[in-house]
């Protein structure tokens, strides 16, 4: 997996615990207040890390009584993390049960993805966007159809517990009241952890 970065003692921030980003590169969409876009760039591959599940495991462990000791672990964050699930699998199978796994992602991947890390991943952190396809097409540049299909196949594979969905407000795109829109809509599918926030824009 080609890793952009690896940020080590991170605390609440990404579940519970003291926890592991790990950042890989990237991602299907194209968001047009992302942050990292420089890091996304095609061009970027060259810098990045190139891990084995094992590799990336070597590295992580020097923190594993931490994680141990307040159930804290990895977050795979990106770019798009499960753009990697087969990386995630495999590092599943690696570190064992004692480590938490986060992911970070968007939801715009193919089902087969998310149904290879359903078993192995503890906790998702999963911003929407907008769930108004119009919307979410003029911000990322791409329909919203598979996430609402992935949403559907995690709650009913996982249920509402550990999937933490994120709204944001963005800016010149959507409104109060479309937000107020995506929050019902997710909760008529059976959600619960549902935050609204504001993208930050430089
Ligand atoms: S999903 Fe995240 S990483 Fe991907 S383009 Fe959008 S903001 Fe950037």
């Amino acid at each position: 997996m080609p890793v952009v970065g690896i940020n080590r003692h991170r605390i609440v921030t990404d579940g519970t615990g003291v926890t592991t980003l790990v950042a890989s590169h990237g991602c299907p969409l194209d968001c047009k207040y992302c942050i990292n876009k420089e890091y996304l760039k095609p061009e970027m591959l060259v810098a990045c890390e190139y891990m084995s599940a094992e590799q990336l495991y070597n590295k992580l462990k020097i923190d594993d009584l931490y994680f141990v000791a307040t159930n804290g672990g990895v977050a795979f964050g990106g770019g798009e993390s499960l753009l990697y699930a087969d990386f995630i699998k495999e590092f599943r199978e690696i570190c064992g049960k004692r480590w938490r796994i986060v992911v970070e992602t968007s939801l715009n991947i193919s089902c087969e993805n998310l149904y290879k890390v359903i078993p192995v991943v503890d906790e998702y952190s999963i911003d929407i966007k907008d769930i108004n396809p119009e919307i979410y097409e003029a911000y990322t540049g791409k329909g919203n159809a598979r996430v609402i299909d992935n949403l559907k196949i995690l709650i009913k594979e996982k249920g509402p517990e550990n999937i933490y969905i994120r709204i944001p407000s963005i800016k010149n795109y959507n409104t109060d009241r479309d937000m107020a829109y995506s929050v019902k809509f997710l909760k008529e599918m059976g959600y619960s952890n549902i935050e609204t926030f504001s993208y930050i824009i430089k």
